[in-house]
Parts: structure tokens; C-alpha cells; sequence
């Protein structure tokens, strides 16, 4: 259950604002009148609908309850409250979200969010970032001196909007400009030099600035602080790029350049493209895809992939032409589709980079021809694995069809299968009867050698896995909690009855604990304070799809016994699955005595459900 531990920093941020200006605020605010800023609604009966934002979608999934302040999406699953919808949509901070509605319910709040006075080095370190950001931006957009970086990045096709968007700034090309200025703000030189933004000289023992005469692009985290900057070369000179090195707030392997930013059109479109770099990312932001990131010039993380997984379910892969990038698509393309994703790949003809593609031939046929081109991740490897072959030669040829084969028999889709198998049986000219068979082989193979590590790993990160028919402990589960939502005494109720016993979905059983120290805390049933206390989205979202539910007042006993025989039935029955699992080993063993005990707990077991 990895997810609560994923908190963030957000807890802190809560623990801020007072409890009673939050609430003050949520029922000052009516959740219907702030959606109804980004979507449509239309009322239908008590609820109000609409097409989600979250998803693309052409008849309306996507509910608002007035009475009970909260929307949920039957489509991809988003829910939550008038907070969360703020921080999805706009790709907020909880702060930010309250900020922003109290300043709408003319409700006095004194928070400054970009420059809290906190006193820890992680917060000053981000804000010399900010200030700097703020700086830099001012010199090459409104000075003189920053007026050749301006020329400069027009000449290359960047317009004042792209430049306003991504932030991009000029550091003089002075020894110490920067430094004075952040110590005329207070900062120490040591702590700025723990931030990468100034050096010390070898030689003199003096500060410098580590961007002079470079253009600046500001690199953000996922709550739109500047945590580390880029900067490029006007002219001749090394390195072309220089980046701020790994810092307490600056980390490549978790951070992904203009994440922030496309948030909302990556939940939109369900889906984002990844580049090799940002320059690459800006020039196709230039040319209309709005929902690019971009790697830190490092190959993409395990951390890299659990952020785009949250946000997307289908991306598309836009690295270099050359070998390298090449190579870096077939791992990312394998460490995502591994995570779940729908992987494609865009190919840059040429041998080129995204950027120069642009630049070259213009960001319609970057659009429609790279973009709108993508392969799937297969035919992509099935191009890939032709490198360095030479298919006119049987070795070579047989090398090529077998390692095509064995990731064909890794495909989920059988249609998909049997495409790409006529694919090489064609293009061989072999029998295809024949590769169905080896293909089948494999399959077995790579069964056998997975099926222990497949049972750890399925853990369904998706929201979009939970639209199954529900079984009836679930139901069970969900009416339960819908209740216990509502009313203190009835939680006590389930907890007494249930005891030990755990709820059997693992959301389930995080969602009742929280609520169990919700009311602990000395709380009152109230769902929009409780989405806020929950601080983790994927529970949020399962919160406020259960708080939809309809339900009666009063649950008489005969049901209330019901609702918890399921649950407890359920988890007996997994027990039981387990004791037959153990008796069979023990026949194996020949131990009668083992296997008798067992059978007789199975009995015992079966007996009680
Ligand atoms: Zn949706």
C-alpha cells in the first residue's frame, strides 16, 4: 500500500491553513458554480451532468453533486471535491486551491505561496529559484542588455508567448550579477552555492555565477516551484547546455520538464509525449502539442514512469533519430509498457532531433506526419531489432524472427498477435501455421519462467481497471463505508463487528482507517472536510465515487448482518482457496496426517461461511 506513504508534501501545507477557514470556505463555495468555470453542467434530477474534463468523452459521465459537494467521473474514474477539482484541473497545490476559492468567498486568507517565511534551507533554496526565475525573465524581456538573447531566440522561431509560457530568462553575462542579487535578499553564499547557482573559483577563491551569458530555462517540480535552471550558449562555446547540478530540490531522476504546465491537457487527452530534452519539448509546444514533457537529458526512471502512469494511460515516445535515442526509446518503450501503458512511437525521418525537424519542415508536418504517424511499440521493435542486420543473410534473418517472435508472444492482445505474425510471415515469405506454433511455444515458456513474479507485480495501478462488474463483497464493502461516511456511531458498529478482519480490497481498508482517525481526531461525518483529510487523489477519487452512491438512512440489522457476512465470507473464502493449496501439497508429500488436519479446517471453514 505504497500509496498513502506517497503523501507529499502536502500535509504540511494543510496543517497551515486552519481546519475551520477550510471548512469556512467550503460552504462558502458552491462546487457547481466553480465547475461550471471549465465544463458545462446540466441538471438532471438532483445531480448536475457533464462531459468530463478529465477524459475525452462524447456523452456525459461526469456527475455534480450539489447536495453533497462533490463530483465523480463514471468514466475515468476522477472525483473528489471542490479542493481537488481545483488542484486537478489546474495542476494546483492544496494552498494554492484554497487560495484561490477563499479569494472567490471574499474569505480572508494570509498565505503567501511563493514565498512562504519558513526558515528551512529546502524552502530558501526554492525561493532564490523563484527570485531568480523572476529576474532572469525580467532581464531578456524587458532590458536592454537582454535585448541580443531576444533577437537570438527569435531568430529561432520563439515567440514572446512560448517565452512567457516556459519562463525563459537571460543571465548577464557579468561575473556576479545574480550573486549580489540574491544577497542583497538575504541569502547566504553557502547556501546558494549548495544550490548550484553560483561556483567558487579554484583559483581566487571567489563566487561566480554559474549561468553568465546564458539563456535561462527555468525547470519546475510538479507544484510549479523552479527548482533548477538550464541554461544554453548564445555562440561558440561548452557545454551547449549546462544544467544545475543534483541538489536537495533538484533531482533528473524525478523530475520531468514542463510536467506542471501540461498536467491538465495530459489529463484531458489521456495522453502525453515524451521527449529526449526540453529544447525539443518547447519547439513542439511551438508547433501545437500541448502535452509534451521532457527527461533531463537521463534515461526515464522508475519514478519517471509512476508520474506519467497517474496522469496517462497512452504515451508517445519522440526521442532522437540517432542510435542513442533510438536505444533510450526501446527501454523507456519497455519500462512503460511494463507499467501499463499504451506506448507509440514517433519516428524523426533523417536522422534528425524534433527540434530540427520543426525548424526544417514546419510544425504542420511535424503534426501530421511524425505525430500523427506514430507506430505502435511493436512495429517500432520490429524495425529496431533490423539494425545491425543484414536480413539477406540466414543467420542474421533467423536471429531477426526469433526475437520478434518471443516479443510477440509477450503481447496481452491476441488480435495484435496475429497481426504482427502475418506481418513476418509475409514479409519471409514462411508459413504462418508454422510461426503460430513456435510463437506458441515461447508463450508457454515465458509463462512458466513469469507466472510467480506476474501474481506480485499485478497491482492495479489503473483507475480504469475498476469499471468491472463489481462482485458482491465489494458492493458490500462500498455500501458499508457510503454509511459509515455518514454517521459515527454505525462506524464503531463495523468496527466491532468486523473486529480483525480487514476490509478485502486494500483501498477499501486504507480509506476506513483514515476515516477511523478522521473521527478519532474528533471530527464530525462531513465528506468535503474528509476528501481534504485524505491527501492521497486515488482515494479521494474512490471516496467521492462511493459517496455517489444513493443509499437509504437506516440500514436495518438483517442487512447490516449481510453487508458484514460478505466481507468476512470473502475473506474465509481465501482462506479456504489457501488450506486446499496446502492440502494438495501435503498429499503430494504423502503426509496423511498433514492433509486430514487440513481438510478438516477446509470443513470447518466451509461450515461457517
Ligand atoms: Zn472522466
Amino acid at each position: 500500500m505504497n500509496r498513502i506513504l506517497i503523501m507529499g508534501g502536502d500535509v504540511l501545507m494543510v496543517e497551515r491553513i486552519p481546519n475551520e477557514i477550510v471548512n469556512q470556505i467550503s460552504q462558502s463555495v458552491d462546487i457547481v458554480e466553480v465547475i461550471s468555470d471549465f465544463v458545462q453542467l446540466k441538471k438532471q434530477g438532483r445531480n448536475y451532468f457533464g462531459l468530463c474534463p478529465f477524459h475525452n468523452e462524447k456523452s456525459p459521465s461526469f456527475s455534480v453533486s450539489p447536495d453533497k459537494q462533490i463530483y465523480h467521473c463514471f468514466g475515468c474514474g476522477a472525483g473528489g471535491n471542490v479542493f481537488s477539482f481545483l488542484m486537478e484541473m489546474e495542476g494546483l497545490s492544496f494552498q494554492e486551491a484554497a487560495l484561490k476559492l477563499a479569494e472567490r468567498a471574499n474569505i480572508p486568507l494570509h498565505i503567501n505561496v511563493s514565498q512562504r517565511k519558513t526558515s528551512s534551507n529546502f524552502d530558501k533554496m526554492i525561493e532564490a529559484h523563484e527570485l531568480l526565475r523572476q529576474f532572469y525573465h525580467h532581464l531578456l524581456v524587458n532590458t536592454n542588455k537582454g535585448q541580443e538573447a531576444l533577437e537570438y531566440l527569435t531568430k529561432r522561431n520563439f515567440t514572446r508567448e512560448m517565452i512567457d509560457h516556459f519562463q525563459i530568462g537571460y543571465c548577464l553575462n557579468e561575473r556576479d550579477t545574480s550573486l549580489k542579487f540574491l544577497k542583497s535578499r538575504g541569502f547566504s553564499e553557502e547556501l546558494l552555492e549548495k544550490t548550484g547557482l553560483i561556483i567558487k573559483s579554484e583559483t581566487n577563491h571567489q563566487y561566480f555565477d554559474r549561468f553568465r551569458g546564458r539563456i535561462i530555462f527555468p525547470i519546475f517540480d510538479m507544484k510549479g516551484h523552479t527548482i533548477a535552471f538550464s541554461g544554453r550558449v548564445m555562440y561558440e562555446g561548452e557545454p551547449k547546455y549546462l544544467n544545475s547540478p543534483e541538489t536537495p530540490i533538484f533531482h533528473k531522476g524525478k523530475t520531468l520538464y514542463n510536467f506542471y504546465h501540461a498536467r491538465s491537457s495530459i489529463r484531458k487527452k489521456q495522453s502525453l509525449v515524451i521527449f529526449e530534452g526540453f529544447a525539443d519539448c518547447i519547439a513542439a509546444y511551438g508547433a501545437g502539442v500541448d502535452n509534451g514533457i521532457g527527461t533531463m537529458g537521463t534515461a526515464l526512471t522508475e519514478e519517471h514512469v509512476h508520474m506519467i502512469k497517474r496522469n496517462a494511460e497512452r504515451v508517445i515516445l519522440c526521442f532522437d533519430a540517432d542510435t542513442a535515442g533510438q536505444n533510450a526509446t526501446l527501454k523507456a518503450g519497455e519500462l512503460l509498457q511494463k507499467a501499463g501503458c499504451t506506448v507509440q512511437v514517433a519516428m524523426i525521418p533523417e536522422a534528425k532531433d524534433p527540434d530540427e525537424y520543426i525548424r526544417t519542415h514546419g510544425s504542420d508536418a511535424f503534426i501530421n506526419k511524425v505525430i500523427g504517424t506514430s507506430l505502435t511499440f511493436m512495429a517500432f521493435k520490429m524495425k529496431y531489432y533490423q539494425t545491425g542486420k543484414n536480413l539477406k543473410n540466414e543467420g542474421d534473418r533467423i536471429a531477426y524472427i526469433e526475437q520478434v517472435l518471443g516479443d510477440i508472444a509477450m503481447m496481452d492482445n491476441a488480435i495484435e498477435r496475429d497481426i504482427y505474425l502475418r506481418q513476418l510471415a509475409n514479409e519471409f515469405s514462411l508459413s504462418l501455421d508454422a510461426l503460430k506454433q513456435q510463437e506458441r511455444q515461447l508463450f508457454y515458456m515465458h509463462k512458466k519462467g513469469l507466472k510467480k513474479q506476474e501474481q506480485q507485480n499485478r497491482v492495479p495501478i489503473s483507475i480504469m481497471s475498476q469499471k468491472t462488474t463489481r462482485k458482491a463483497f465489494e458492493n458490500a464493502e462500498r455500501i458499508l463505508i457510503a454509511h459509515m461516511l455518514k454517521s459515527v456511531p454505525f462506524t464503531h458498529r463495523v468496527q466491532k463487528a468486523l473486529q480483525d478482519i480487514p476490509f478485502n480490497l486494500d483501498d477499501h481498508q486504507a480509506i476506513v482507517t483514515y476515516l477511523y482517525g478522521f473521527y478519532e481526531e474528533g471530527n464530525e461525518p462531513d465528506l468535503t472536510q474528509f476528501l481534504n483529510f485524505l491527501n492521497d487523489q486515488h482515494l479521494r477519487e474512490i471516496v467521492a465515487d462511493i459517496g455517489m452512491i444513493s443509499i437509504a438512512e437506516e440500514v436495518t440489522d438483517r442487512e447490516f448482518r449481510d453487508y458484514i457476512k460478505h466481507v468476512v465470507n470473502r475473506h474465509k473464502w481465501l482462506k479456504i482457496k489457501e488450506k486446499e493449496k496446502e492440502s494438495i501439497e501435503a498429499e503430494r508429500q504423502n503426509d496423511v496426517k498433514r492433509a486430514a488436519e487440513i481438510a478438516n479446517e477446509i470443513i470447518h471453514l466451509r461450515k461457517s461461511l
